[in-house]
């Protein structure tokens, strides 16, 4: 019989995330958003920073953060190796707010340096900005 629930691990170099049951699985590809449901065509896809959202086996949908990463899809598994993650509930908004500062500085700081070191400030601080905006966006959204 075909299996209704996915296991669905996120993890990152410094810990264990998430590792839970899910109905389904939504996650941001550096292509494309896909959706993945239980028997699902094995795939391997890179991600870029955004959400996971997921239907645990209750039917509540969950959001946790990715800072970019792989996303391995086998028909009952998902697995996804991120650079850092976090659970929604987890995200610390101020700490985010304070990042984004920072990064706004920086960007700012960036236009006045010299040329080179403009490229590599400003992708840094480009990055820093992304990964704090998306982390307000889902906890100041209220989703998960
Ligand atoms: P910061 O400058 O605040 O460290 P960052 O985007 O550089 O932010 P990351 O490198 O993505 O941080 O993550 C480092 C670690 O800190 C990871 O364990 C990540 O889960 C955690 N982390 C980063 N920002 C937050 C946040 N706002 N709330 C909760 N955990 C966070």
């Amino acid at each position: 019989m075909a299996e209704k629930q996915i296991v669905l691990e996120i993890v990152t170099p410094e810990k264990n995330v998430v590792e839970d049951e899910a109905q389904m699985v939504v996650a941001p590809g550096t292509y494309g958003e896909f959706c993945i449901l239980p028997n699902h065509t094995p795939f391997l896809t890179t991600l870029k920073v955004g959400a996971v959202r997921y239907k645990d086996k209750s039917g509540t949908e969950r959001y946790v953060f990715i800072n970019g990463g792989f996303s391995e899809a086998l028909p009952n598994k998902v697995t996804i190796l991120a650079e850092s993650a976090e659970r929604r509930r987890d995200i610390d908004v101020e700490r985010a707010r304070a990042a984004m500062k920072r990064a706004e500085e920086r960007l700012a700081e960036a236009m006045r340096a010299d040329a080179k070191k403009e490229v590599f400030d400003h992708t840094r601080a480009r990055a820093a900005l992304q990964r704090a905006l998306m982390r307000r966006q889902m906890v100041e959204g209220g989703r998960g």
